[in-house]
């Protein structure tokens, strides 16, 4: 952390601050310049805020220099984190696609979508049982049966599944039938639920939040980890901003950003990211060039009838499309997208 003092700050101020964070037992390193003093404190300052340190009499700023971050930290572990679930790896060369509808609707629906973004290319079947709604009096998901539905559908098709936990109690029962756990942008700061997330042994899919930094972003990952679980893949979904075309402005800068500050793979989420089902290709094209370690793409056979998200799910012609174009991008950047099955 550095401190740089005021220009006019007194000596016993200066003295003051040094002695303090002596007395907490940081080496301080004093370098007196012609207009500023500026203090280096050496050690372990991530219990240490910032703001503390700018309300002392005769500060004029005070900010870190490490991230607040450890194990999350590319500086931690240089070498990429990947993901094994049942031998696809998730952050090596292939770039995992997960698709699927918003919310499990019934058996027919998912068996026809997991056919569709299976034949593909589509490795991830994507649903919600339990769906985190803004009103409540929209479909709230299938729950337990829902999630039998997607296991089911995900067995027939070759599949692996994602789907969402809301809830710390809903953590054993969701296990039971998923391969990934996906916490959404709603409940990244859901403390509770992000602590126990470390002690189980499945991977998490760590959604941004609406509003997240990507500091804040990362810290979240760090409590999974902390706890002891290191599988853990992020998703740029959208941020909320003054822009109001979109449902959420999708912010690509975080994939290059991401992958600079941790060894965690990134994937993108174009469709909660754009919100609107035109913008969702070119989104996601861009995604894979910058670099994302895989794509989580809503898709819905008659989105005019879905339950949830119709209006931002690609039409199955659509998702086929753009797996085309995807493999050719992912080609050009040396990674790879599995192949259609038909
Ligand atoms: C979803 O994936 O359907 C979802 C609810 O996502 P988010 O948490 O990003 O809004
Ligand atoms: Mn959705």
């Amino acid at each position: 952390m550095v401190i740089i003092m005021e220009h006019d700050a007194t000596k016993p101020q200066i003295d003051d601050i040094i002695n303090k964070l002596q007395d907490l037992g940081f080496n301080i390193h004093q370098s007196t310049g012609i207009d500023h003093t500026l203090l280096g404190v050496i050690g372990d300052v991530s219990k240490i805020d910032p703001r503390d340190m700018q309300v002392l009499p005769g500060v004029a700023d005070a900010y870190r220099i490490s991230a607040p971050y450890k194990l999350v930290s590319r500086e931690f572990q240089h070498k990429n984190t990947i993901i094994d679930i049942k031998g696809v790896k998730i952050g090596g060369d292939e770039v995992a696609v997960m698709a699927g509808p918003c919310s499990i609707e019934s058996k027919e629906q998912m068996m026809t979508i997991a056919e569709i973004v299976s034949n593909a290319g589509a490795k991830f079947l994507r649903g919600g049982a339990f769906k985190p709604r803004t009103s409540p009096y929209a479909f709230q998901g299938l729950g337990e049966q829902g999630l039998k539905i997607i296991r089911e559908a995900a067995d027939k098709f070759n599949m692996l599944v994602i789907t969402e936990v809301m809830d710390k109690e809903q953590i054993s029962l969701v296990s039971e039938h998923t391969d990934i756990i996906q916490i959404g942008a709603r409940n990244i700061q859901n403390f509770t639920l992000i602590r126990a997330l470390g002690s189980i042994d499945k991977p998490i899919f760590l959604k941004r939040g609406i509003s997240s930094t990507i500091e804040e972003w990362l810290m979240s990952a760090e409590y999974i980890l902390s706890g002891g679980n290191r599988n853990v893949m992020l998703c740029e979904r959208g941020i909320r901003t003054f822009e109001t075309y979109t449902r959420n402005t999708m912010d690509l800068s975080a994939i290059p950003i991401v992958h600079k500050l941790s060894h965690l793979p990134i994937i993108a989420d174009p469709s909660h990211g754009t919100g609107l089902r035109d913008k969702v290709i070119p989104m996601a094209r861009a995604a894979v060039a910058a670099g994302a370690d895989g794509l989580m793409i809503e898709v819905h056979h008659d989105p005019e009838h879905a339950m949830s998200d119709g209006a931002q799910s690609l039409l199955p012609d659509q998702f086929v499309d753009l797996m085309k174009q995807i493999r050719e991008i992912a080609k050009v950047i040396g990674r790879t997208i599995a192949d259609a099955r038909v």
